[in-house]
């Protein structure tokens, strides 16, 4: 079994659905509100779990009502939280309004996530044990860069969404084995909007990079050959909340398994198309099994 190590963030995500959202300074009245449990971390490592993967979460959630709700969504979907640690204050929340032509706004409060600053020595014991170390950009940057070294040093492969997206510094790049991107992360990153253009300069950061680009599937390159574009299965999306971690969530299972890049992305293509045809984010992450029936 692919054992994998998150470094990344618990969020609570407080959604309010309305026709319309409200001015500067107005009130509406919504039509429903959600808890949604969510945090790019916790997505992957609950997308990763559902994948095959032995999973390991570190990040923190806080010691409020929400951090324990957090906590039991990670461990009903087999995710070990032993490092997951509860900080004294509020869980990190997401605050999303969603309009009837389905445009969000979003306000994201770190919470418990902005105490991540520094990783101690179960963190980095827990990253030497695994095959791969999933990171995002929403924990502290000091920590996610120590856990990428960390994981460097042992051999431990480095994936990284960089998403929030930010400017990288080389001391976390120097570190990172295979970055996925989507396609306006890559844009951002690169300067360049055309996604072949942006894999090529991106490349001479790091040695792979995967661009996601929705339903037009992904495209893959490594330093010294060509980029290839794998399609993504035809379906009828739903909501495409939560497909990036789901396909990194299970592209680190199938990678971690020894599968070829194409028969990897194959299986994260599949998990990510079933994901897209359920709402939700972590709830409409497949199981392994479902993957494995649609992968081809
Ligand atoms: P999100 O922020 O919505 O989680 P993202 O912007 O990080 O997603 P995308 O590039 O939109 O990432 O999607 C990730 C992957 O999910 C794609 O590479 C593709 O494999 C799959 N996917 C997304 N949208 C669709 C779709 N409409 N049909 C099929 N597959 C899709």
């Amino acid at each position: 079994m692919t054992r994998i190590a998150v470094l990344g963030s618990t969020n609570m995500d407080l959604v309010a659905y309305t026709a319309r959202a409200p001015e500067r300074g107005e009130t509406v009245t919504g039509r429903e509100f959600r808890t949604i449990p969510g945090g790019k971390g916790a997505n992957q490592a609950v997308a990763a779990a559902r994948a095959g993967g032995e999973v390991a979460m570190i990040g923190a959630v806080g010691d409020d009502a929400y951090g324990a709700q957090l906590r039991d969504g990670l461990e009903h979907a087999g995710v070990d939280t032993d490092l997951l640690h509860t900080a004294e204050g509020p869980s990190g929340t997401a605050h999303i309004v969603v309009d009837d032509s389905g445009s969000n706004a979003i306000v994201v409060i770190p919470g418990a996530n902005g105490v991540v600053t520094a990783l101690g020595p179960g963190e980095i014991a827990a990253i030497a044990a695994a095959d791969l170390l999933l990171m995002q950009l929403e924990l502290p940057l000091s920590a996610v860069v120590e856990g990428a070294r960390a994981a460097r040093s042992q051999g431990v492969r480095t994936i990284l969404t960089p998403s929030p997206v930010q400017p990288l510094p080389d001391e976390l790049l120097d570190h990172i084995d295979l970055l996925v991107p989507n396609e306006h992360e890559a844009a951002e990153l690169s300067g360049q909007t055309e996604p072949h253009a942006a894999a090529q300069i991106l490349l001479r950061q790091v040695p792979e990079v995967i661009i996601t680009l929705g339903a037009k599937g992904s495209l893959y390159a490594a330093r010294g050959g060509e980029p290839v574009l794998f399609a993504a299965p035809e379906v009828q999306a739903v909501d495409t909340t939560g497909a990036g971690d789901t396909f990194v969530g299970a592209l680190a299972v199938a990678l971690g398994e020894g599968r070829p890049v194409a028969k990897a992305l194959a299986f994260a293509s599949s998990a990510a198309a079933l994901c897209v045809q359920k709402p939700g984010a972590s709830t409409s992450m497949p199981y392994r099994s479902e993957i494995e029936a649609d992968a081809v």
